[in-house]
């Protein structure tokens, strides 16, 4: 598989999921990978399974909808050649029943966080002479999803911001793509289920997964695959790019 040796990464939301999952593939590759995350308790973790399996990693406990703790999280960090910003929440509902706070803090982390990281993340890939930045989209980004209006909102942006830091990048060799899971089997989706079908967990697994065209729910470590590809230097023709990963959801 693609190598990472040599390179340093930061993984936003690396303690869960897919970003756990992109955490412990890059640094089976090679990378020392920087883990951002609000929850400690979850990074540490994914540092003693990298750890254990021989990798080089850091844990970095910060909230990326804070500039002043994403820039020092940076500055702490120095050298940098990969960005992934995964880090994401969900929200349920829709125009009616999104209330400010609920806009104002899904656009926080999904929009905002991403911003910061970006903020922080382009100047030092500049100075290193380029890199590559993976932003997590979804599917939301370019189909219609029931009762997802503060979500779609925040991947539709990220969508559109991954071609605008692919554009102004060129010059400098930093390469900007995204991903768009469709769904993905993590804790997201687990506890999107539990708290709104309590006790009709099992039924609502099989309906989400039979509702792909696939008929399956993707796994964390397939999204990581991608993220691989996309940020090694096998990949070094693509940028602006987004790349649905989604068991045929948005074309069949
Ligand atoms: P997850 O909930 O399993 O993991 C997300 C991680 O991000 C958690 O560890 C959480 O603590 C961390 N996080 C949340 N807010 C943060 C903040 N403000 N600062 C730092 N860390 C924060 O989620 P996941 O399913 O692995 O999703 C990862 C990304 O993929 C998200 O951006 C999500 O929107 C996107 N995505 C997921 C799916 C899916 O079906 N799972 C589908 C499409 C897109």
């Amino acid at each position: 598989m693609f190598s990472l040796q040599g390179k340093t990464a930061v993984i936003t939301g690396g303690g869960s999921g897919i970003g756990r999952a992109i955490s412990l593939l890059f640094a089976r590759q090679g990378a020392t990978v920087h883990i951002v995350e609000l929850n400690a308790e979850a990074a540490a973790h994914v540092l003693s399974e990298i750890q254990q399996a021989g990798g080089q990693a850091q844990v970095h406990q910060a909230n990326v909808a804070d500039q002043q703790q994403v820039l020092q999280v940076f500055e702490q960090i120095g050298k940098l050649d990969i960005l992934v910003n995964n880090a994401g929440i969900a929200h349920v509902g829709n125009v009616e029943n999104t209330s400010e706070a609920d806009f104002e803090r899904v656009y926080s982390v999904n929009v905002k966080g991403a911003y910061n990281c970006l903020f922080a993340a382009v100047p030092r890939l500049k100075a290193q002479g380029g890199g590559a930045i993976v932003n997590l989209a979804s599917i939301a980004s370019h189909v219609g999803i029931t009762d997802r209006f503060a979500y779609s909102m925040s991947k539709g942006a990220i969508f559109a911001m991954t071609l605008s830091v692919a554009r102004d990048y060129l010059a400098d060799k930093i390469r900007c793509n995204s991903m768009s899971p469709a769904r993905v089997h993590t804790p997201f989706v687990d506890g999107f289920i539990a708290k709104n079908y309590p006790g009709r967990e099992e039924e609502i697994f099989d309906k989400l997964s039979k509702s792909q065209p696939i008929g399956r729910m993707g796994t964390p470590e397939e999204v990581a695959t991608l993220a691989l590809f996309l940020c090694s230097d096998e990949a070094s023709f693509i940028t602006g790019c987004d790349y649905p990963i989604d068991g045929g959801f948005i074309r069949l």
